[in-house]
């Protein structure tokens, strides 16, 4: 299934946005904040690596967009001190493309993938000697004059990042040491992230709007860092330039970002199931195609939180809408509905 991801509104990243970004960008573990125990763990591997001179162990990131995969993985080679190379499962077409990354990598390095599940299966069977041997087996020539060729590489690292693990294969999945699952982050420490962002941005923000604004960023990061942005264009522009508690919900409403955090495609998504489907339960492919919708988007973009608000809930017979989401949307929850849930 490679589909190209396509982000919600909140989600989608423009140029400009992007320099914003890296302008925010992490820089120290000292500012990463939450995931304790993913830190502690990856922590513990590098100082044990580094007392050992060796490469760390391969690592797994996988969670929604957003959460800090990338940033970590940027932490983990400053850290360990060496270079980091930046790919993604799409970027890397061919046997060939991959063989000329790994050949020029220098020991210790650290080669980021993310998208891996998106690898095609002859790019990733290349890979899997890479990972465990070190080695690159090549073949040369075709039919039955071809031969094998095997290269040693330095010993090396890959980062791979997904937000989509069941799609990747279980032989790729095994070779990784490390394999970490990115929460979605806890008000409070997106609060501290808001805060940081908006000393970085040099604008003024009042405690209750960093509240306002963390209760709206669906546990994530990015969007956490985006809404600030949003909100300090607005206060510039409709207010004297600082955020305050009333134009920080004018600047939000103005999003479409609801308290929940909802914005435009998640209430359609979960109107479409309540009024198209009785509350469900219907298949993900059926409500992608009636929003007209990518399903990796509705997949990993939008259930993800969805469930975790407990607003929708997986079942066997497909997705269901929680009485939650019916107070939510301010629709009339029946007793039909709730004969489906069980
Ligand atoms: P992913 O790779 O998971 O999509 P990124 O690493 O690109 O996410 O993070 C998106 C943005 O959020 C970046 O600007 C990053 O600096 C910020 N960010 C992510 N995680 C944290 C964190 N734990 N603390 C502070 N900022 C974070």
């Amino acid at each position: 299934m490679n589909k190209k991801i396509k982000k919600t509104a909140i989600e989608s990243i423009s140029p400009e946005e992007e320099a914003l970004f890296t302008s925010l960008r992490v820089k120290e573990w000292s500012e990463f904040h939450g995931q304790s125990s993913i830190k502690e763990s990856l922590k513990i591997t590098i100082t044990a690596s580094k007392k050992r001179k060796e490469a760390i162990e391969h690592v797994l990131l996988y969670g929604p967009p957003g959460l800090g995969k990338t940033t970590l993985a940027h932490l983990i080679a400053k850290e360990m001190n060496t270079n980091i190379r930046v790919t993604s499962g799409p970027a890397i077409e061919r046997a060939g493309d991959l063989a000329s990354i790994l050949t020029n990598l220098e020991k210790g390095d650290i080669l980021f993938i993310d998208e891996i599940h998106r690898l095609n299966k002859v790019v990733e069977e290349t890979l899997y000697p890479a990972m465990e041997d070190y080695a690159l087996d090549i073949i040369l020539g075709k039919g039955p004059s071809a031969k094998s060729l095997r290269l040693d590489l330095p010993q090396f690292t890959i980062i791979g990042a997904t937000t989509r693990i069941g799609l990747m294969s279980a032989p790729l999945r095994d070779r990784f040491g490390l394999v970490h699952r990115l929460n979605f982050y806890s008000p409070l420490e997106l609060e501290i992230i808001i805060a940081n962002g908006a000393k970085k941005l040099k604008v003024k923000v009042d405690q209750e709007s960093i509240k306002e604004i963390a209760k709206r960023a669906r546990g994530t990061p990015r969007i956490a860092l985006k809404l600030l942005k949003r909100a300090r264009d607005y206060a510039q522009v409709k207010a004297g330039g600082d955020i305050d508690k009333v134009n920080i919900v004018q600047a939000l409403d103005l999003l479409g970002v609801d308290p929940f955090g909802l914005d435009s495609l998640d209430r359609r998504y979960l109107k479409n199931i309540i009024e198209k489907y009785g509350g469900g339960p219907v298949g993900v492919e059926t409500i992608a195609a009636s929003i007209s919708e990518d399903i990796g988007t509705v997949e990993e973009v939008v259930e993800p939180y969805l469930l975790q608000l407990g607003f929708l809930k997986r079942t066997k017979s497909g997705r269901v809408a929680t009485k939650s989401a019916y107070e939510h949307l301010g629709k009339k929850y029946t007793k039909d509905n709730q004969r489906k849930l069980v």
